[in-house]
């Protein structure tokens, strides 16, 4: 029965990138008590600690200099705490008053969990050699000053749960051999950890500690109608981003993300000739923002974002390119 939405062969396998969320937890709006706690933190445990930390380096490979210079220096540093301090304090009540965003001056999240020390020290897999071939790839999101691609940390398992409410039947093998697909081409490793009664929302939390323990929140995948999301309204079959953080040192990584798929989109699909291979391939093209790729103009890539009659099912080799790349980012054992 047309119901108005659109037929299976007119669906331009168009998903949308998520703006809101690609851009992850560190540039959301903060409410104004995560904002002084951010101030809080950014000058205790941020600032001061790098400041003591890089003193400290200092001191063991100078021990030639005089006594008298290390105090002299140690007074610069209490010099330079008091006036950390007391910037904290100022910036506290400037806060109160005007409730400036601190996500304009601190690139760090609010909430971070514990430092997971069951991290491998390294990779948990490698990705295959990177195909040759000139397909496009594109990268949602790169590191400040570099175009090396904010990817997820290779030394742990990409953590997910599912919330299969509403899936289609035959959901779970679309799901698995979808990430069975992204796995194989990052060589990143993951894990499916449980269902979870959990629904989509614009701004989730990459920490739920109620929810999913002292951890980052596993990704969610979810399945969901354009009633209940006006973001999968007209052609859009699945919407699908990373939720990346800020380390110390500056880079970003992924720490969790989301993925949501239409209810109605995948059982057209399902229900239409050779619809199963679509219908993995568009987890595919989620997965695929999940783990970092963003939309290109190459119609022969699962990321392809416009209109196509006969849309890939599987990875073409720009796709492959930039999985492979993604799946050589760099360990962060203290986020
Ligand atoms: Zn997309």
């Amino acid at each position: 029965m047309n119901d108005g939405r659109p037929e299976p062969d007119d669906d331009p396998f168009a998903q949308l990138l998520d703006p809101e969320f690609a851009s992850g937890a560190v540039v959301r709006e903060l409410s104004a008590e995560e904002r002084l706690r951010a101030a809080q933190r950014s000058v205790r445990s941020g600032e001061l600690q790098i400041r003591l930390a890089d003193e400290q380096a200092q001191q063991r490979s100078i021990q030639r200099r005089s006594r008298r210079r290390k105090w002299l220096r140690r007074g610069a540093l209490m010099v330079l705490v008091s006036l950390v301090a007391s910037w904290a304090i100022r910036y506290q009540s400037n806060v109160e008053r005007s409730g400036t965003s601190i996500a304009q001056t601190t690139s760090r999240p609010v909430n971070f969990p514990p430092v997971d020390t069951s991290a491998s020290k390294t990779p948990l897999g490698v990705p295959p050699p990177a195909p040759s071939g000139d397909g496009e790839y594109s990268f949602m999101r790169t590191q400040p000053d570099s175009a090396d691609p904010v990817a997820w940390d290779p030394c742990r398992p990409v953590r997910y749960v599912v919330n299969w409410d509403g899936a289609p039947a035959g959901a779970q093998e679309l799901v698995d051999a979808a990430v069975k697909r992204v796995s194989v081409a990052t060589g990143l490793v993951f894990q499916y950890d449980s269902t979870t009664d959990e629904t989509w929302s614009n701004d989730r939390e990459p920490f739920q500690p109620d929810r999913y323990g002292k951890k980052w929140a596993p990704a969610l995948i979810a399945w969901s109608t354009d009633k209940q999301v006006p973001g999968l309204g007209g052609y859009i079959a699945g919407l699908g981003g990373p939720a990346p953080v800020s380390s110390q040192s500056g880079q970003f990584v992924s720490v969790s993300g989301k993925v949501l798929l239409d209810i109605e989109a995948f059982n057209s699909m399902l229900a239409s000739p050779g619809g199963e291979a679509r219908a993995r391939a568009v987890v595919q093209h989620e997965l695929g923002h999940l783990v970092g790729l963003d939309h290109v103009a190459d119609p022969h890539q699962v990321m392809f974002s416009g209109g196509s009659s006969d849309p890939p099912t599987e990875w073409g080799s720009g796709d492959l390119a930039g999985l492979h790349a993604l799946g050589k980012g760099d360990c962060f054992p203290d986020v």
